[in-house]
């Protein structure tokens, strides 16, 4: 009853600090997925880069791979032209040589290049004036062309090889041209064989950075060379059913992230076919080389980023609390302006703002209001007898005997100075009022007796009720209340009058 009169700051409590802390957390979020959003791109844009890069090496291995293969073949074409020269069998052996195998010097890795007959017995051969009994019937480069008129250039698997010669322990591989005669019948095989040191020479020029691998596979899935070689030889080796080089050989060129197979290391795989040939290229660019300045630029701003959310939400969370505290303290605050100290109901000026509140409800409403003017008989006398401490403790008594005869929200109880008190009744007529009036007088006469007093202390109370009938002002409602008071003092004490 007292404090629903009290004004309190109990309404705006709170929200300020959930907004400040509802603030915060937003800023947070804000700042969390701006970061977010600004390493996500960044690591496309590292990724999109280290691409770039691997298909720029791709491309120059393509090119070199092309022109050197385009030398063996110019190789190959010129050996089956001069071959099927007419003139061919009255040259001596040295001008056959020279012009069978006039085209081949240029091509880099040289190894033998070979004129084989339908029987894919050996009829030339660049390295001997006079070639040596040899045949390679059951090579792949022979048998690719006995049956296919076609074919074109053949790229052979990587082989060693059969000779006692300097280069048999290094691999190869061959390109070779099937002859035909001009019906179309197999007259023999042209084949020029490479060394694979060619692509290591190749791959040596090209800076691919630490864990990062160079491959060149065939379309059976053979390795022909590889940098840097991370385990004993294993060219020639078939890598066909390892799950990234089926995928690569599918999909011919591109680019796709996975682990290797060998060494287990995460790698960003680009690749792509070399021209129309039966080769590809595999950069496979390690994946801590590609993200390392990624990675340590995301530990930085995300330490940073972490470091200054944590700051903020630490900061607003002191800032609610101070927030807290001094809405508390301005509750407090308000409560002891709106309290009697003595007695710990509303003082004189709550008592004045919930009257001019009542009173204007009242109008508005057409409902009647009652104050009751409650007056303690003889207390001089009172003090005077047992002290003033004694009668502190009685006006204390009094006040706890009046708030409990009130029971509505609305109604109020009041100091209104020394001993005296005031009851707003709001929607209560003068009989009600008098009701109460009448419970509160007895009460007061039933509390105990003081130590030495052999009466009670007891009240008397004047009533005055506004309703529409009465033509009254707020002052002369309460002049009415003050005049019934005083009425009940002449009347004799102890009593109740109605104004
Ligand atoms: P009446 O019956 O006509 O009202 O007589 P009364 O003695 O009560 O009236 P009066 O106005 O002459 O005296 C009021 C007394 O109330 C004066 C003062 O001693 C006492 N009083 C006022 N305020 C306080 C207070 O806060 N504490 C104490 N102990 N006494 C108070
Ligand atoms: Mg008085
Ligand atoms: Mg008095």
């Amino acid at each position: 009853m007292i404090a629903s009169r009290i004004p309190t700051v109990s309404g705006t409590t709170g929200r300020p600090e959930l907004l400040l802390v509802l603030g915060s957390c937003l800023t947070v979020i804000a700042i969390l997925s701006i970061v977010t959003f600004l390493l996500i791109r960044e690591h496309a844009n590292a990724q999109l880069d280290a691409t770039r890069s691997a298909t720029t090496i791709a491309q120059l291995i393509d090119a070199d791979v092309l022109r050197t293969v385009e030398l063996y073949d110019m190789t190959l074409q010129g050996l089956i032209a001069a071959s099927q020269r007419n003139d061919l069998k009255q040259m001596s052996a040295q001008v056959r040589h020279l012009v069978l195998f006039d085209r081949s010097n240029t091509a880099r890795f040289k190894g033998d290049i070979l004129l084989l007959d339908a029987h894919g017995d050996m009829v030339a051969d660049s390295s001997l004036l006079e070639p040596k009994a040899a045949n390679f019937a059951d090579r792949d480069y022979f048998q690719a062309h006995v049956g296919n008129h076609d074919r074109g250039m053949f790229i052979s698997r990587p082989f060693k090889p059969r000779c006692d010669c300097a280069d048999n322990d290094q691999w190869q591989i061959s390109f070779s041209r099937r002859i035909s005669s001009p019906t179309g019948e197999f007259l023999g095989v042209a084949v020029a064989s490479m060394r694979l040191a060619y692509f290591e020479e190749l791959f040596n020029s090209l800076d691919i950075g630490r864990n990062s691998t160079l491959n060149i596979i065939n379309s059976d899935g053979l390795l022909l060379a590889q940098k840097p070689y991370l385990e004993n030889d294993m060219i020639g080796k078939s890598f066909a059913n390892r799950p990234n080089v089926v995928r690569l050989l599918r999909e011919g060129n591109g680019s796709f992230s996975s682990v290797s197979s060998i060494d287990h290391q995460q790698r960003l795989y680009t690749f792509s076919r070399v021209g129309n040939l039966p080769l590809t290229v595999i950069v496979a660019l390690s994946r801590d080389e590609v993200f390392g300045v990624w990675q340590r630029t995301a530990v930085v701003v995300s330490g940073a980023t972490g470091v200054l959310c944590l700051g903020l939400l630490w900061l607003s969370w002191l800032l609610s609390r101070e927030l807290r505290l001094r809405h508390r303290a301005e509750r407090e605050l308000a409560l002891l302006a709106a309290t009697d100290p003595l007695t710990g109901v509303a003082n004189r000026r709550t008592l004045d703002q919930a009257l001019r509140h009542e009173w204007f409800r009242a109008q508005r409403s057409g409902k009647p209001l009652s104050v009751l003017m409650i007056d303690a008989d003889h207390f001089k006398a009172f003090n005077d007898r047992h002290g003033h401490q004694a009668g502190d403790d009685a006006l204390r008594a009094l006040a706890k005997v009046i708030a409990a005869s009130i029971r509505r929200p609305a109604d109020l109880v009041a100091r209104y100075g020394g001993e005296e008190f005031s009851v707003i009744l709001a929607e209560t007529d003068s009989a009600g009022a008098r009701q109460i009036a009448e419970q509160i007088r007895q009460a007061v006469e039933q509390l105990p007796l003081v130590a030495g007093a052999q009466l009670p202390v007891t009240v008397s109370i004047g009533i005055s009720t506004w309703t529409t009938a009465s033509e009254i002002s707020l002052e002369q409602l309460l002049f009415a209340a003050d005049k019934a008071l005083y009425q009940a003092k002449d009347g004799g004490r102890n009593r109740v009058v109605a104004g």
